[in-house]
Protein backbone atom coordinates (compact mmCIF):
# COMPACT_ATOMS: atom_id res chain seq x y z
CA UNK A 1 0.00 0.00 0.00
CA UNK A 2 1.57 3.63 -0.94
CA UNK A 3 1.79 5.60 2.43
CA UNK A 4 2.17 9.43 2.09
CA UNK A 5 3.72 9.94 5.87
CA UNK A 6 5.39 13.75 6.39
CA UNK A 7 9.31 12.59 6.95
CA UNK A 8 9.57 14.76 9.96
CA UNK A 9 6.29 12.93 11.84
CA UNK A 10 7.95 9.92 10.86
CA UNK A 11 10.96 10.49 12.56
CA UNK A 12 9.60 12.49 15.08
CA UNK A 13 7.39 9.69 15.97
CA UNK A 14 8.81 5.81 16.29
CA UNK A 15 5.61 4.04 16.89
CA UNK A 16 3.90 5.75 13.86
CA UNK A 17 7.06 5.00 11.78
CA UNK A 18 6.35 1.32 12.59
CA UNK A 19 3.07 1.28 11.45
CA UNK A 20 3.55 3.29 8.15
CA UNK A 21 6.06 0.18 7.80
CA UNK A 22 3.50 -2.02 8.10
CA UNK A 23 0.77 -0.21 6.01
CA UNK A 24 3.51 -0.79 3.03
CA UNK A 25 3.21 -4.33 3.60
CA UNK A 26 -0.75 -4.41 2.98
CA UNK A 27 -1.33 -5.23 -0.97
CA UNK A 28 -5.23 -4.96 -0.50
CA UNK A 29 -5.60 -9.03 -1.33
CA UNK A 30 -8.82 -9.20 0.76
CA UNK A 31 -7.79 -12.67 1.52
CA UNK A 32 -8.10 -11.79 5.50
CA UNK A 33 -11.52 -10.40 4.97
CA UNK A 34 -12.77 -14.45 4.90
CA UNK A 35 -11.55 -15.15 8.34
CA UNK A 36 -12.49 -12.39 10.05
CA UNK A 37 -16.09 -12.71 12.09
CA UNK A 38 -17.29 -9.17 11.94
CA UNK A 39 -16.80 -8.86 8.16
CA UNK A 40 -18.84 -12.67 7.78
CA UNK A 41 -21.36 -11.37 10.08
CA UNK A 42 -21.94 -7.58 8.71
CA UNK A 43 -20.69 -7.73 5.23
CA UNK A 44 -19.55 -4.38 5.38
CA UNK A 45 -15.82 -3.55 3.62
CA UNK A 46 -15.59 -1.24 6.75
CA UNK A 47 -16.35 -4.04 9.31
CA UNK A 48 -13.02 -6.20 7.67
CA UNK A 49 -9.33 -5.88 8.44
CA UNK A 50 -9.00 -4.29 4.66
CA UNK A 51 -11.35 -1.60 5.58
CA UNK A 52 -9.68 -0.70 9.19
CA UNK A 53 -6.91 -0.82 7.64
CA UNK A 54 -7.80 1.85 5.46
CA UNK A 55 -9.37 3.96 7.78
CA UNK A 56 -6.45 3.56 10.25
CA UNK A 57 -4.25 4.92 7.46
CA UNK A 58 -6.19 7.81 6.17
CA UNK A 59 -6.35 8.79 10.03
CA UNK A 60 -2.55 7.90 11.18
CA UNK A 61 -1.08 9.48 7.87
CA UNK A 62 -3.25 12.68 7.81
CA UNK A 63 -2.11 13.32 12.11
CA UNK A 64 -6.51 13.32 11.99
CA UNK A 65 -8.92 12.91 15.18
CA UNK A 66 -10.71 10.04 15.35
CA UNK A 67 -13.97 10.31 13.89
CA UNK A 68 -17.74 8.77 15.55
CA UNK A 69 -17.34 6.19 12.23
CA UNK A 70 -13.60 5.15 12.42
CA UNK A 71 -14.39 4.67 16.06
CA UNK A 72 -17.34 2.36 15.58
CA UNK A 73 -15.29 0.67 13.33
CA UNK A 74 -12.49 -0.05 15.31
CA UNK A 75 -14.71 -0.40 18.61
CA UNK A 76 -16.15 -3.49 16.71
CA UNK A 77 -12.90 -4.98 15.70
CA UNK A 78 -12.71 -8.36 18.54
CA UNK A 79 -8.93 -8.16 18.28
CA UNK A 80 -8.92 -11.92 17.51
CA UNK A 81 -6.19 -11.81 15.39
CA UNK A 82 -7.74 -14.19 12.99
CA UNK A 83 -7.05 -12.19 10.36
CA UNK A 84 -3.48 -12.31 10.67
CA UNK A 85 -3.59 -15.97 10.03
CA UNK A 86 -4.57 -15.37 6.58
CA UNK A 87 -2.24 -12.69 5.90
CA UNK A 88 0.18 -13.63 3.07
CA UNK A 89 1.82 -10.60 3.25
CA UNK A 90 2.24 -10.98 6.79
CA UNK A 91 0.73 -7.63 7.56
CA UNK A 92 0.98 -7.07 11.47
CA UNK A 93 -3.08 -5.92 12.29
CA UNK A 94 -2.31 -6.39 15.78
CA UNK A 95 -0.12 -3.24 15.92
CA UNK A 96 -2.10 -1.06 13.55
CA UNK A 97 -5.15 -1.90 15.83
CA UNK A 98 -3.26 -1.19 18.85
CA UNK A 99 -1.89 2.03 17.89
CA UNK A 100 -5.44 3.22 16.49
CA UNK A 101 -7.12 2.53 19.87
CA UNK A 102 -4.39 4.51 21.48
CA UNK A 103 -5.08 7.39 18.80
CA UNK A 104 -8.73 7.17 19.47
CA UNK A 105 -8.39 7.36 23.64
CA UNK A 106 -5.57 10.46 23.05
CA UNK A 107 -8.53 12.49 20.25
CA UNK A 108 -11.80 10.99 20.71
CA UNK A 109 -14.31 11.99 23.65
CA UNK A 110 -16.56 9.29 23.91
CA UNK A 111 -20.26 9.32 24.78
CA UNK A 112 -20.84 9.39 28.81
CA UNK A 113 -22.62 6.20 28.39
CA UNK A 114 -19.72 4.59 26.98
CA UNK A 115 -17.54 6.47 29.29
CA UNK A 116 -18.84 4.73 32.21
CA UNK A 117 -19.80 1.57 30.99
CA UNK A 118 -15.58 1.62 30.18
CA UNK A 119 -14.33 3.01 33.51
CA UNK A 120 -16.85 -0.19 35.10
CA UNK A 121 -14.93 -2.50 32.73
CA UNK A 122 -11.47 -1.52 34.07
CA UNK A 123 -12.71 -1.16 37.92
CA UNK A 124 -14.15 -4.49 37.82
CA UNK A 125 -12.37 -7.04 35.61
CA UNK A 126 -8.75 -6.86 36.29
CA UNK A 127 -9.90 -7.85 39.97
CA UNK A 128 -11.24 -11.59 40.62
CA UNK A 129 -12.55 -10.33 43.80
CA UNK A 130 -14.61 -7.32 42.18
CA UNK A 131 -15.64 -9.41 39.46
CA UNK A 132 -17.15 -12.12 42.07
CA UNK A 133 -19.14 -9.69 43.56
CA UNK A 134 -20.16 -8.17 40.42
CA UNK A 135 -21.15 -11.49 38.99
CA UNK A 136 -23.51 -12.12 42.18
CA UNK A 137 -24.78 -8.84 41.66
CA UNK A 138 -25.98 -9.13 38.16
CA UNK A 139 -27.57 -12.73 39.73
CA UNK A 140 -29.55 -10.69 42.20
CA UNK A 141 -30.25 -7.85 39.75
CA UNK A 142 -31.29 -9.99 36.38
CA UNK A 143 -35.27 -9.25 36.94
CA UNK A 144 -35.00 -5.79 36.85
CA UNK A 145 -33.09 -6.17 33.44
CA UNK A 146 -36.21 -4.76 31.44
CA UNK A 147 -35.79 -1.62 33.20
CA UNK A 148 -32.80 -0.80 31.83
CA UNK A 149 -34.19 -1.44 27.94
CA UNK A 150 -34.00 1.92 27.14
CA UNK A 151 -30.41 2.86 28.70
CA UNK A 152 -27.95 3.51 26.05
CA UNK A 153 -24.95 1.69 27.69
CA UNK A 154 -27.38 -1.68 27.92
CA UNK A 155 -28.66 -1.11 23.78
CA UNK A 156 -24.97 -1.36 23.20
CA UNK A 157 -24.44 -4.84 25.75
CA UNK A 158 -27.15 -6.50 24.03
CA UNK A 159 -25.84 -5.48 20.70
CA UNK A 160 -22.23 -6.69 21.37
CA UNK A 161 -23.44 -10.01 22.64
CA UNK A 162 -26.05 -10.84 19.66
CA UNK A 163 -23.11 -9.96 17.90
CA UNK A 164 -20.93 -12.32 19.50
CA UNK A 165 -23.54 -14.77 19.44
CA UNK A 166 -23.91 -14.43 15.44
CA UNK A 167 -20.51 -14.73 14.69
CA UNK A 168 -19.87 -17.66 16.32
CA UNK A 169 -22.54 -19.28 14.96
CA UNK A 170 -21.69 -18.23 11.20
CA UNK A 171 -17.59 -19.47 11.69
CA UNK A 172 -19.12 -22.67 12.93
CA UNK A 173 -21.40 -23.13 10.08
CA UNK A 174 -18.17 -22.55 8.06
CA UNK A 175 -16.19 -25.26 10.33
CA UNK A 176 -15.36 -28.00 8.25
CA UNK A 177 -17.26 -31.40 9.06
CA UNK A 178 -13.94 -33.28 9.40
CA UNK A 179 -10.44 -32.19 10.50
CA UNK A 180 -6.44 -33.34 9.75
CA UNK A 181 -6.12 -36.67 11.55
CA UNK A 182 -9.79 -38.16 11.12
CA UNK A 183 -11.88 -37.15 13.96
CA UNK A 184 -14.55 -34.77 13.55
CA UNK A 185 -14.28 -31.05 14.12
CA UNK A 186 -17.09 -31.16 16.90
CA UNK A 187 -14.48 -33.73 18.44
CA UNK A 188 -11.61 -31.65 18.23
CA UNK A 189 -13.47 -29.00 19.70
CA UNK A 190 -14.73 -30.74 22.66
CA UNK A 191 -10.76 -31.93 22.99
CA UNK A 192 -9.36 -28.61 22.62
CA UNK A 193 -9.35 -26.62 25.84
CA UNK A 194 -8.87 -23.17 23.99
CA UNK A 195 -12.13 -23.47 21.67
CA UNK A 196 -14.64 -24.69 24.00
CA UNK A 197 -16.65 -23.25 27.01
CA UNK A 198 -14.65 -22.34 29.81
CA UNK A 199 -11.83 -21.62 27.50
CA UNK A 200 -8.33 -22.19 27.86
CA UNK A 201 -8.04 -23.63 31.73
CA UNK A 202 -10.49 -25.62 31.41
CA UNK A 203 -10.21 -28.96 32.58
CA UNK A 204 -12.01 -32.78 31.31
CA UNK A 205 -13.62 -33.41 34.28
S1 LIG B 1 -4.72 -10.32 3.65
FE1 LIG B 1 -3.04 -9.01 4.38
S2 LIG B 1 -2.25 -8.04 2.52
FE2 LIG B 1 -4.27 -8.85 2.00
S3 LIG B 1 -5.71 -7.11 2.39
FE3 LIG B 1 -5.62 -8.35 4.27
S4 LIG B 1 -4.06 -7.36 5.52
FE4 LIG B 1 -3.76 -6.61 3.41
S1 LIG C 1 -8.74 -9.00 14.73
FE1 LIG C 1 -10.51 -10.35 14.31
S2 LIG C 1 -12.30 -8.98 14.25
FE2 LIG C 1 -10.46 -7.67 14.11
S3 LIG C 1 -10.14 -7.39 11.90
FE3 LIG C 1 -8.89 -9.18 12.50
S4 LIG C 1 -10.23 -10.97 12.17
FE4 LIG C 1 -11.54 -9.14 12.14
Amino acid sequence: MQTAFAPERLAADPQLASSEKILRTCVHCGFCTATCPTYVLLGDELDSPRGRIYQIKDMLEGGKDATPEIVKHVDRCLSCLSCMTTCPSDVHYMHLVDHARAHIEQTYRRPLADRLMRATLAFVLPHPGRFRLALAAAWFAKPLAPLFSSVPAGAAWRDAAACARKARGALRDREPARVPGGGRAQDARRHSPGLRPGGAGARDQ
